[in-house]
């Protein structure tokens, strides 16, 4: 059997539509969920693409999330909108509530959009960088399922709690950066132990306690913050503005309710997000210029690069040339879709 199997991005599109919806997704929510798997492959994000659909399809078997949600968008305030995600996945939420949320950040200059009672199994990037794309700043933060050890302890407690920004630009794709504020992501860990990678010194911990390397101790033990206490403190911040603000689950409390469903499925159960948007206009007129200024010194040095821009270049090569699926979660995926 071959490794791996090229697809076209139409490939992935129709594979994860059709599986999805086979496994009780609606066509509505199948079609952002699978853009945002189809965009994963392009951008070479494959912890977050294909990788994820056996994911997704666990999770609605299981009757944990709910794969016909549809989201319920209420007006919080001056400057706050609400959505109930309704035991539905997180890019349905967000796209049902991102209107309202553009229109108070734009008329006001700052608006907050909070998620709640929703499963995130996706990379942050895409939804920051819709905002982006209409010229807001956007800070994003999501809790997850509870991996891991606060800084000096040894049981999970916190998710991977991820953060994303964007930061629009003049005539170019927005910056945007994001990333685990666990030392890494859940899924290099995976992918790690699938493909028989050791991880760097500093992820985890074994479920003894002690420091390892080998990933499938670290996914039987507990993952650690990024950069120490200062990560650890991130970490606090994510889970009270995307969960104790919004009204979803501490990662603690979303690890409960998905060991009640046998803690075999992927992604939180009743998780929260926070989207905070400014709109840079309010403050000066020459904020793009002031950007581009700050970008020209960081790439002035060999070695820099800005976020984001390795991802904008896979893009650019895999609407030609297409992705690389191992062939084994490819099949995985196309046994899916008897449902
Ligand atoms: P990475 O460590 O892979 O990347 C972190 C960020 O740093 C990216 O924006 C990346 O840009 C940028 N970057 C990397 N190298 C450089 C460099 N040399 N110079 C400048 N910028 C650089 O992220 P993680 O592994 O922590 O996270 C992977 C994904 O997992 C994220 O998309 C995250 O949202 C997702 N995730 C989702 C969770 C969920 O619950 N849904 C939980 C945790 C994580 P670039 O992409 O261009 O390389």
């Amino acid at each position: 059997m071959a490794v791996s199997v090229t697809l076209s991005l139409e490939d992935v599109r129709s594979l994860s539509t059709e599986v999805l919806i086979a496994n009780g997704m609606s066509q509505a929510n199948a079609d952002v969920i699978t853009d945002v798997v189809t965009q994963a492959e392009a951008d070479g994000t494959h912890s977050h693409g294909l990788f994820r659909v056996p994911g997704y399809v666990s999770s609605m078997r299981s009757g944990r999330m709910d794969g016909k949600a549809i989201p319920e968008v209420s007006d919080a305030g001056p400057g706050l909108v609400s959505v109930d995600s309704k035991n539905g996945f997180s890019p349905p939420a967000i796209v049902a509530g991102k209107p309202m949320a553009i229109e108070k950040a734009k008329s006001q200059g700052i608006a907050a959009l909070g998620i709640r009672n929703n499963g995130n199994l996706n990379a942050l990037w895409w939804e920051a960088e819709h905002f982006g794309n209409v010229g807001l700043i956007c800070l994003t933060m999501s809790t997850s399922q509870s991996f891991v050890a606060p800084w000096g302890g040894d049981k999970a407690l916190f998710g991977t709690d991820p953060i994303a920004f964007a930061c629009p630009r003049e005539g170019k794709p927005p910056m945007v950066f994001d990333y685990a504020t666990s030392a890494s992501a859940r899924g290099e860990i995976q992918v790690a132990a699938r493909d028989g990678h050791s991880i760097p010194e500093g992820w985890a911990l074994d479920k003894d306690g002690n420091p390892t390397t080998d990933p499938a101790a670290a996914l039987e033990g507990v993952q650690l913050p990024f950069g120490g206490h200062k990560g650890n403190a991130i970490m606090i911040m994510v889970e009270l503005l995307s969960a104790g603000l919004t009204g979803g689950n501490f990662c603690f409390e979303a690890q409960e309710q998905v060991d009640a469903f046998g803690g075999h499925d992927a992604g939180p159960s009743n998780a929260g997000q926070i989207f905070i948007l400014i709109d840079p206009k309010g403050f000066h007129e020459t904020f793009l210029h002031r950007v581009e200024s700050l970008f020209e010194r960081i790439l002035e040095q060999d070695g820099t690069r800005l976020p984001g821009d390795r991802r904008y270049a896979n893009r650019a090569r895999s609407a030609t040339e297409g992705v690389e699926c191992p062939a084994a979660l490819h099949q995985q995926i196309l046994d899916m879709r008897a449902g």
